[in-house]
């Protein structure tokens, strides 16, 4: 007797202190997971993302998911250290920390870690490259301390950042590994835009640099591309204000922001970016005064200024004679796309018509600013008074710019997350980095999202 109640009490004791280190260490008793970080280092802000996928299973599909909440960096996006590199660095530090604590001990010297930079540090580059040199040493620096196996921190192209958020939205759609029909991808960010799409005629003999090849689980891709610099939301503002200045008025009347709203610009600020800084005016003063009108058809008109549809070289173009293939199937349309159609309730495009968007926004836009902040105290106030002008930035971008109509604007779905991740580049930088889609299809049938 007094044997059997000693081993019964060993028994519970052992069985406590195991349950004990398995939660002090965080790790489940089951199932083991690899982990991959991504820093999407953007124009106005960079975010930290973990991807994880069960350990014994690198290849089958709709297996790498988002472990976590995205860790927003405080503070604006790396190319605004131009002139204090080493704040860029201690900038992550935050998120990195955070990522340190979430993922266990045991996997982080494993763990790959990237940086992708976009179309901010794009600009820095162009305008001056020893400053965006400085600042990706300092990110380097920063990133090579922690204990996870730095892979690199690059600046991307505008066709691998169109291709990846491409492989992105399919991956997470379940579509690449039966061959099944892809769906395209829209990506708006502050300072540049992407569209990309697999079209059935094109194969990049009329425009080879806006194609992006990719073999995947056996089925071999033409991916059509293009990113538009300075045709992100930020930069196509200041291309508007731009457009409003030519003459170094002190005062500008701007229909894209709600009437009784005011704001003044300096003029040094506005230029200081090369998508228009060559048409700084001579002789303008320090600042001017913006006043919004709150009209949707003026801001369109405005708006449609900064598209050149004059010249095209190829069979058909876009805008600014970019050649653009016949659009096709459906669209995936995400990050900023998705901030401002969620926020103006115009995201779900199979109720609200392009008509009806149009009709919305005409009168979102007519709403006096003292009331609209009634309405949304809690938003942050740049956001509030910005909608007006993104909403009506963007149904110009898909209609005129783009050729949407209003049959294939339905055929968008605005994604905010899909699958618990988010939509963009970075899950299909990293697949495509880790060789996680391996080219040819598995022997073995992959396993299908749950
Ligand atoms: P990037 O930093 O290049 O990825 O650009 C993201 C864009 O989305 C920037 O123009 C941001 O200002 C904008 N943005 C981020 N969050 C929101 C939000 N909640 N509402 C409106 N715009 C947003």
């Amino acid at each position: 007797r007094p044997v059997t109640i000693f081993v019964v009490v060993i028994g519970v004791i052992a069985l406590v202190a195991l349950v004990t280190v398995a939660v002090v260490q965080n790790k489940p008793l089951t199932q083991k997971y690899k982990y991959g970080i991504v820093l999407d280092a953007g124009s106005s802000h960079t975010a930290l993302y973990i991807y994880k996928w069960p350990a014994e299973k690198d290849n089958n599909t709709g297996r790498v998911t988002q472990a976590n909440e995205t860790c927003k960096v405080k503070g604006p996006g790396i190319s605004s250290y131009a002139s204090n590199p080493q704040g860029a660095g201690e900038s992550l530090r935050a998120c990195m920390l955070e990522a340190k604590k979430f993922i266990p001990a045991s996997r982080q010297e494993e763990t790959p870690l990237y940086l992708g930079a976009t179309a901010g540090m794009r600009l820095l580059n162009m305008e001056n490259a020893s400053a965006s040199d400085s600042v990706f040493k300092a990110v380097e620096e920063a990133l090579d301390s922690y204990t996870f196996s730095y892979r690199g921190a690059r600046l991307l192209t505008g066709l691998e950042e169109g291709a990846f958020g491409w492989v992105t939205v399919n991956y997470l759609d379940g579509r690449l590994t039966q061959g099944q029909k892809t769906i395209g991808a829209l990506d708006l960010g502050g300072a540049s835009t992407q569209i990309s799409f697999v079209s059935p005629n094109f194969d990049g003999s009329e425009s080879p640099n806006n194609l992006m090849m990719f073999r995947l689980y056996g089925n071999d891709y033409n991916l059509y591309s293009h990113s538009f610099l300075c045709y992100g939301k930020d930069q196509a503002l200041r291309q508007t204000l731009a457009h409003q200045t030519q003459s170094g008025q002190s005062i500008v009347n701007d229909p894209c922001f709600h009437s009784k709203y005011s704001k003044v610009w300096e003029y040094s600020n506005l230029y200081d970016t090369p998508c228009v800084a060559d048409r700084k005016p001579d002789n303008s003063p320090t600042n001017f005064t913006l006043n919004g009108s709150g009209n949707f058809q003026q801001c369109q008109q405005l708006i449609k200024s900064i598209f050149n549809f004059t010249q095209c070289k190829y069979s058909r173009c876009s805008f600014n004679g970019v050649f653009q293939p016949e659009l096709q199937g459906s669209f995936g349309a995400f990050s900023a796309y998705y901030y401002v159609l969620d926020f103006l309730n115009l995201a779900d495009t199979s109720r609200v018509s392009l008509e009806k968007a149009k009709d919305k926004l005409k009168e979102y836009c007519a709403t006096p600013w003292p009331e609209l902040q009634k309405q949304h105290p809690k938003t942050k106030e740049k956001y509030l008074s910005e909608y007006c002008f993104s909403g009506t930035y963007i149904l110009t971008l898909l209609t005129e710019g783009y050729n949407f109509t209003a049959d294939t604007y339905k055929e968008i779905t605005v994604i905010g997350k899909m699958q618990g991740s988010d939509a963009g580049w970075t899950l299909g930088y990293m697949l495509n980095l880790t060789n996680m889609i391996p080219a040819e299809a598995p022997d073995r049938p992959p396993i299908a999202y749950p």
